[in-house]
């Protein structure tokens, strides 16, 4: 089961064991790849410094990597990203059969370290872009870089109940592909309405006997086919029109007490998981009072990959609120790190080496 305090349920892929990657270029310094922090060795610098490691920091990596900037990626608590608790991914091209999220995102990271790109998994807590070289700090060591790129991504959003916190970990989790094998031959409940809790419903039917759907409105916000697949599924069971009061039970999760939005009339479902599946929100916060926020709470992009902050660019989820797919996140950090490049070359701090269109 998940632990407690992690906002995904606590999935931790050891990309250090499975990954065969070794650098070929620009060995390491400091931190050993698996982010033990060397901080008697003084600031870690770099010309360009990555934040986050989904598909648009891992991207960026391997396009900033090849363009000789040498990268340093500070993965964050979840490396890889959202990709990571994700089961399969249908929609990533090149991949005719799908692939299983983790896997996509190892293999993301060790093209990023075959080029030279050195990640640590740790998760910058603080930043200064008063003036260059930029910084930022993550478990107690500082890294300074003439560019950054912000690519941390969105986590997912929880309902609020203190019984959902006190049973997260016991039976409530926001990871089906985490926690679903816990399930197996079991009754859970799914809350949401769009293409992640339908996902997340359709993997729960692998292991659970019965999945409840529980959708607030009628109408659901998913893409068609992941509504056909849930509406036809023999195991799966939809309630419209309700909203979760409180989980129920003492050391795990027993139930949850469902209100009729229509009538205010409450029911207990007996459920042995829930799984929470009602969106995401940006991961912003080392960067409060430096890079401008829109009403959602996004990053704000000022033109193409820019940020207000001249040298900081943005990419991915942290700012994308329409597509956030992993494909265009990875479009993003391309992106990202074409500018970066080009900004760090115009300011004399590297020669270019990717040739693009001006
Ligand atoms: P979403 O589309 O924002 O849906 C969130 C759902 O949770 C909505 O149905 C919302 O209800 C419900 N919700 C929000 N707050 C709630 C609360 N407090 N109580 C009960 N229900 C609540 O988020 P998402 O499903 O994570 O998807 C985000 C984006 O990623 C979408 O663009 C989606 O298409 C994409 N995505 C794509 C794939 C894929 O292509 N394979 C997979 C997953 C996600 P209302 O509808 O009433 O607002």
């Amino acid at each position: 089961m998940s632990a407690p305090d992690s906002p995904f349920g606590g999935f931790a892929i050891d990309f250090g064991a499975l990954g065969d990657a070794a650098p070929i270029a620009a060995a390491p310094v400091g931190p050993a790849a698996e982010g033990v922090a060397a901080a008697a060795d003084g600031p870690l610098e770099t010309s360009l410094l990555i934040l986050g490691s989904g598909p648009a920091g891992l991207t960026a990596a391997i396009y900033a990597a090849r363009a000789d900037l040498a990268p340093i990626v500070l993965a964050g608590y979840q490396p890889g990203g959202q990709l990571t608790i994700t089961s399969e991914v249908e929609n990533y091209p090149g991949f005719p059969d799908g692939i299983q999220g983790p896997e996509l995102m190892l293999r993301f990271r060790q093209q990023a370290e075959r080029f030279g790109t050195r990640i640590f998994d740790v998760e910058a807590d603080r930043v200064d872009f008063s003036s260059r070289p930029f910084r930022a700090w993550a478990g107690g060591v500082e890294y300074r870089a003439q560019a950054v790129i912000v690519a941390t991504g969105a986590s997912a959003i929880w309902l609020g109940l203190a019984s959902e916190e006190r049973l997260r970990g016991h039976g409530v989790s926001a990871c089906a592909t985490c926690d679903g094998f816990f399930f197996r031959d079991k009754a859970v409940a799914v809350v949401g309405g769009g293409d992640t809790a339908l996902e997340e419903a359709l993997y729960l039917t692998r292991f659970a006997s019965k999945v409840h759907l529980l959708h607030r409105r009628d109408e659901f916000r998913a893409s068609r086919i992941m509504q056909a697949r849930a509406e036809s599924h023999p195991r799966i069971e939809i309630h419209r029109g309700v909203t979760v009061d409180e989980v129920l039970g003492e050391e795990t999760v027993t139930g949850v007490r469902l209100r009729d939005v229509a009538t205010g009339a409450t029911r207990d479902l007996p459920v042995d998981g829930f799984f929470v599946a009602i969106g995401h929100r940006p991961n912003t916060a080392p960067f409060e009072g430096w890079l401008a926020k829109d009403d959602k709470g996004y990053l704000v992009v000022e033109h193409e990959t820019y940020s207000r902050v001249e040298g900081v660019f943005i990419a991915g989820d942290v700012h994308d609120h329409r597509y956030r797919q992993a494909v265009t996140a990875a479009g993003d950090g391309c992106r990202a790190a074409i500018d970066a490049e080009r900004w760090l070359e115009e300011h004399g701090v590297v020669e270019a080496a990717t040739a693009t269109a001006r």
